[in-house]
C-alpha cells in the first residue's frame, strides 16, 4: 500500500503545543497540591453544585444555543445591552473566535511576550502571523513598543491584564494612551481572566474602557475567580458588530446547559465567591511578603499566582517542588509560575523558595 496521508494545512507545522499544567506527583505522606494551572482551590459552593446537579439531570437535551438566561444575568450584572455579549467555551474559545473574525493569512496579531500561550496557538491556527513584543524589564507590557509595532497588516491586538504568567497589570492611563495610537479599525481585546484578583486602583478597567471605544472588547471567564474551570464558560463584552461576529463563530451548543446553570448560580452567589477571592488575595500578599523577606525581587502580582524568574535553575526548582508533591508551571528558560492555593500549599512553596532564595537564606 502506498504511504499516504491526507494533505492538511501547512500552518499546523508551526503550531506550538499548549502545555497544560501537570498534576502533582504522589510522593507518600504529603498532600499533593496542583499549583500549575491557576485554578481556584475552593470546590463549588453548595448552591452551585445543586444547580449543576439539576442541570445534569436534563443533559439528554441540547442546551439553549443562545444561553439566554446567562446572557440576561450578565447583562444585568454588568449593565450591558444583551447584544453586547457573546458566550464561549471558556474565554479561550472566545479568543480563538476573536482571531477567526479578524485575522487570516497575511494579517498580523500583536501581543506582548511572555503572555498567555494560547495567543500564538490561535493566531497560527488562523493562518495569521504572530507579532510578539517583549515585556519590559519590570515584566509589564511595553505599550509604546507595541504601538510602534502596529502595521497596515495588524488586525488584532491582545492586551492581557493581569498578564499571565507574570501577574503584572496594565495601568489605565497607559492603556488609554496606547489606544489613542491604535487605528480605529484594529480590534483590541483586553483579556481580563484574573480581574477579580486586582486590587491596584490604577489598573485597567476593561468594561469601562470598552464603553467609549468601539474597537475594544473585553474577555472574562468563570474559570478562575468563580471556580468553574472544568465547565468551560467565558464571555466577551463587545460592541454589536464584534459581539455578533463572535456569536456567529461559536461552536453550536458549545456552552453546555450545566455550564450555563453553574454560571448563573455563581452570579447569584457572587458575594460568597468574592469573599474567597479576598482570602486568596490575602494569601498572595502573605506569600509575596514572605518571598520579599527571603530576598526575592518579584513583579507585584495582581492575579492568583506569582512569577519567579529562575533562569538556569528552573528544572532544579521544579524538581524540588515535585519532590514535596507540588506541581508548578515552568516556562522555557524564563521562569516558573506558581498558583496561590491552599494555605498549606503556599507554606510548602515558601519552604522550597527559601532554598533557592537569591540572598541565600535557608
Ligand atoms: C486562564 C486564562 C484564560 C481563560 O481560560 P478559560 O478557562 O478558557 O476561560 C484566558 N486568558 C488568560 C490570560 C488566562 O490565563
Amino acid at each position: 500500500m502506498p504511504e499516504s496521508t491526507p494533505r492538511l494545512r501547512e500552518t499546523l507545522d508551526r503550531l506550538p503545543a499548549y502545555v497544560a499544567g501537570r498534576p502533582p506527583t504522589a510522593a507518600p505522606g504529603l498532600t499533593p497540591y496542583k499549583l500549575s494551572s491557576n485554578e481556584n482551590p475552593y470546590p463549588p459552593l453548595p448552591g452551585v453544585l445543586e444547580a449543576i446537579g439539576t442541570a445534569a439531570a436534563a443533559v439528554n437535551r441540547y442546551p439553549d444555543p443562545a444561553s439566554s438566561l446567562l446572557v440576561d444575568a450578565l447583562a444585568e450584572r454588568h449593565d450591558l445591552p444583551r447584544d453586547h455579549l457573546a458566550l464561549g467555551t471558556g474565554s479561550v474559545g472566545l479568543l480563538q473566535q476573536a482571531v477567526q473574525i479578524s485575522a487570516g493569512p497575511g494579517d498580523e496579531v500583536l501581543y506582548a511576550w511572555r503572555s498567555f500561550e494560547a495567543y500564538p496557538i490561535m493566531t497560527i491556527i488562523s493562518g495569521a502571523t504572530p507579532v510578539q513584543v517583549p515585556l519590559r524589564a519590570d515584566e509589564t507590557h511595553d505599550l509604546d513598543a507595541m504601538a510602534d509595532a502596529i502595521t497596515e497588516r495588524t488586525r488584532l491586538v491582545f492586551v492581557c491584564t493581569p498578564n499571565n504568567p507574570t501577574g503584572t497589570v496594565v495601568r489605565q492611563d497607559d492603556l488609554d494612551r496606547f489606544l489613542g495610537r491604535v487605528p480605529d479599525d484594529v480590534l483590541v481585546i483586553v483579556d481580563e481572566a484574573y480581574v477579580e484578583f486586582v486590587r491596584d486602583p490604577a489598573a485597567v478597567r476593561g468594561i469601562e474602557t470598552y464603553r467609549h471605544r468601539p474597537n475594544v472588547a473585553v474577555l472574562r471567564t468563570f474559570s478562575k475567580a468563580y471556580g468553574l474551570a472544568g465547565l468551560r464558560v467565558g464571555f466577551a463584552v463587545a460592541h454589536p458588530r464584534v459581539a455578533q461576529a463572535l456569536r456567529q463563530t461559536q461552536v453550536p451548543f458549545g456552552v453546555s446547559s450545566v455550564a450555563q446553570a453553574a454560571a448563573i448560580a455563581s452570579l447569584g452567589a457572587e458575594t460568597a465567591l468574592l469573599e474567597r477571592v479576598d482570602i486568596l488575595v490575602g494569601e498572595r500578599t502573605r506569600v509575596e511578603a514572605a518571598l520579599a523577606g527571603q530576598g526575592w525581587r518579584l513583579p507585584p502580582s495582581q492575579a492568583n499566582f506569582v512569577w519567579l524568574r529562575l533562569g538556569d535553575r528552573i528544572a532544579e526548582f521544579v524538581a524540588a517542588c515535585a519532590a514535596v508533591n507540588l506541581a508548578v508551571r515552568p516556562y522555557g528558560d524564563d521562569g516558573v509560575r506558581i498558583t496561590i492555593g491552599e494555605t498549606e500549599a503556599n507554606d510548602r512553596v515558601l519552604e522550597v523558595c527559601a532554598r533557592f532564595a537569591p540572598s541565600g537564606t535557608s
